[in-house]
């Protein structure tokens, strides 16, 4: 299809005044661009194929309950049009007109939601050793693709890579519809300070390597950068400096410096909601990183310096990540993970998990999350862009793809609703990517990146985790069978 609308639009563009001569380029640079970057059922090996359910170029989903992120709202009895992986149409299924030809799926008793956007993603896994805890990472790319998709996540931004090029290969192949994966936009090696604990990790000890560090990696192709614990402000400061100077942007997991020191520097973003928080840490030094396994002991969530700090935040625009899965991991009131994810690891992976990792246990933690949740929804209602991802490490009972459903619905546990919670990890997400024009809600013009999951949305968020497909440009995988190829893979590769 694309040549004939390619030529239509070329053949008037001599004709036309500047005005409209400009809109029609850009116009076909988008159909360009997008032709190129366009999956299809053709794109896909045999090896894919066999877990793909639909591909044809015009698909209609009828009579679904359908997530609208944008209004806050789950409709009943709604159509959604696909075309050669965008979505044509939306609306009433009475009203809404299905072209001929059309592949029909009737979803009565489904809910359709826009593909997640998960923003606190890796690429890597403790690795199963006798090491010490939370030492050695080690590269999932086979697996956790994978895991991502199937489990419903179109998206994801890398947070902090191990394998650098491996992520960037992953990030190709995933364009290019050689392996079954998420759409992504990849962070950079971790840009930690001296005293770091994990060797992958440089030790930046300068305002000057940490330009230098900035301008390397984003000339290798990465699109954000992370912050690290023990790098301290005037890094820091140099380290924004440079990322703005590409026009990139810049998160961190905190600790030696504060929240309110990072916004008043013009830090983008800020991860794992206010659990990296050292602001309220009694005795801290400035610069110096003072871990605590319960950094929000001392504060009430709710009281003045909380609220002062939400609003320092957000009148700098700093945007949070939200990473409740990982740390309900550490808790020690939550029986996690889940049958399936267990299932899913490979023996030696669930070995390590159950019998070394999974005692790693925080004494604060119970405490501490529950605080956060507080905190986390007082920023989103003072108007602080929330989002959410999935962080796979901590003691292991997080998996890409499971995790990232566990951690879309802890939100709802103090007080978001379903849809708010399906918000954060849609919309939210894409805003944070700026990425709204194609991706995070379920609209006219988007890609047609959904999941379609048993039941009714509203009335139980952990409906989530009951996927049938995953749509990735229009192309229908069958969630069930890829997650069932994966059980006891998970670890190995
Ligand atoms: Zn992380």
């Amino acid at each position: 299809m694309s040549i004939f609308i390619l030529l239509n639009l070329h053949m008037p563009l001599n004709h036309s005044n500047p005005t409209t001569k400009g809109i029609k380029r850009a116009l076909l640079v988008a159909l360009l661009c997008s032709t190129l970057l366009r999956l299809s059922a053709q794109t896909y090996s045999a090896s894919i194929r066999q877990y793909i359910d639909y591909y044809q170029d015009t698909i209609a989903l009828v009579h679904c309950y359908l997530a609208d992120v944008v209004h806050k709202r789950v409709l009943p009895d709604q159509t959604v049009v696909m075309e050669h992986g965008i979505i044509t149409a939306t609306g009433d299924s009475k009203k809404t007109r299905v072209p001929a030809g059309a592949t029909i799926i009737d979803c009565t008793g489904k809910s359709v939601l826009p593909g997640f956007v998960m923003l606190h993603e890796h690429m890597f896994y403790p690795a199963a050793s006798e090491s010490p805890f939370y030492v050695h990472f080690k590269q999932l790319p086979v697996t956790f693709p994978r895991l991502y998709l199937a489990c419903g996540v179109t998206t994801i931004r890398t947070t902090g890579s191990i394998e650098p090029y491996s992520d960037l290969s992953l990030k190709q192949e995933a364009d290019a519809g050689s392996i079954i994966g998420p759409e992504m936009y990849v962070t950079a090696p971790y840009m930690e300070g001296p005293g770091g604990f994990a060797p992958q990790m440089r030790a930046i000890q300068s305002a000057a390597e940490a330009k230098e560090f900035v301008n390397f990696w984003a000339d290798e192709g990465f699109t954000s950068f992370k912050a690290y614990m023990n790098l301290d402000g005037e890094v820091l400061k140099a380290a924004i400096e440079a990322v703005h100077a590409r026009g990139l942007k810049i998160t961190g997991h905190l600790c030696a410096v504060t929240y309110r020191e990072a916004a008043l520097m013009g830090i983008d973003q800020l991860e794992h909601g206010f659990l990296a928080a050292t602001d309220f840490i009694k005795g801290k030094k400035p610069g110096a990183c003072s871990y605590s396994d319960n950094p929000l002991a001392s504060i009430d969530p709710r009281s003045r310096e909380v609220m002062d700090l939400i609003h320092v935040l957000v009148s700098h625009k700093v945007m949070m990540t939200s990473t409740l899965a990982v740390f309900e991991g550490l808790c020690r009131q939550d029986s996690v993970p889940g049958p399936s994810v267990l299932d899913a690891m490979a023996p030696d992976t669930r070995d390590m998990y159950v019998k070394y990792y999974s005692h790693e246990k925080s004494a604060g933690m119970d405490s501490a999350l529950k605080k956060d949740l507080i905190m986390e929804k007082e920023f989103s209602d003072a108007g602080g862009l929330l989002t959410v991802g999935t962080d796979p490490t901590g003691n292991g009972s997080v998996l890409a793809g499971y995790g990232s459903l566990r951690a879309i619905e802890l939100l709802t546990r103090e007080g978001f609703s379903p849809i708010e919670a399906i918000r954060i990890a849609t919309y939210n997400g894409a805003t944070a990517l700026n990425a709204l024009d194609s991706i995070g809600s379920v609209e006219a013009g988007k890609n047609a990146d959904l999941v379609v999951v048993e039941g009714n949305i509203q009335e139980d968020i952990n409906r989530i985790a009951n996927i049938k497909w995953v749509f990735r440009h229009g192309v229908g995988f069958d969630s069930q069978k890829i997650l069932k190829q994966l059980n006891g893979q998970v670890g190995k590769y």
